[in-house]
């Protein structure tokens, strides 16, 4: 009789982009990148001390006080104290993404981030990285649905029988515990509502039969 729908994929961003990217890549593209020369592109680098100092991008100012630490591979601006490292450099400049920025600094050293994948393969991985993240929602969705029907007419029965238990709202809450009615038109239709259509659900297949399966 009560149930909680398990939830899924914890922790996953649901950017589809991000199916691009990961640490490794990341690491490879600032391994291959210097940030003086990529703040080149912008700015009118002086030597100073063991590394570059500019008139900040990012503040009006008369002499230079942003500085470029070549070792560090970050900058840093005494004026406005704005600081990161080239990924955050090329999105300020040319107002991209992250994931934009490395493409693009990928690109400059020659790394293909795709990993030698065909564009269908990148256009699969981002595909199951939407449909993970809407599995992720619409489970959510389900949970709060089955909650919420305990205290309805539907779940009276249910919630009287909680009661008699001694389950306080409290605990009904902490734990999560709902109701699902025998048939799951009514979740179909939440869920309708809350913009899943019906041949996602079949298409999730697992996810639907979970819901569909009658309550123990
Ligand atoms: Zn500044």
């Amino acid at each position: 009789m009560f149930r909680r729908p398990e939830r899924t994929g914890g922790g996953w961003t649901g950017t589809g982009d991000l199916s691009l990217v990961d640490d490794t890549v990341k690491a490879q593209v600032k391994e291959a990148t210097d940030i003086a020369e990529t703040a080149s592109r912008y700015l009118r680098l002086k030597k100073s001390g063991k590394g570059y100092a500019a008139l900040c991008p990012f503040h009006r100012e008369k002499t230079p006080s942003f500085h470029i630490n070549t070792q560090g591979q970050y900058y840093h601006c005494f004026g406005c104290g704005k600081s990161g490292d080239v990924f955050s450099l090329v999105m300020e400049m040319e107002g991209l993404t992250f994931v934009e920025a490395l493409a693009a600094l990928a690109a400059r050293a020659g790394i293909d981030i795709r990993k030698g994948r065909s564009d269908e393969e990148v256009e699969q991985a981002r595909r199951i990285a939407g449909a993970k993240g809407s599995l992720y929602k619409m489970m959510g969705e389900a949970d709060a649905f089955f909650r919420s029907m305990l205290f309805r007419d539907a779940g009276a029965e249910a919630l009287k029988y909680a009661r008699k238990r001694g389950f306080t709202g409290e605990t009904l809450e902490k734990f999560g515990i709902g109701y699902a009615p025998a048939s799951w038109e009514a979740l179909r239709e939440h869920l309708n509502r809350k913009g899943v259509n019906d041949k996602w659900l079949e298409s999730a297949g697992r996810g639907s039969a979970r819901i569909s399966s009658s309550p123990s």
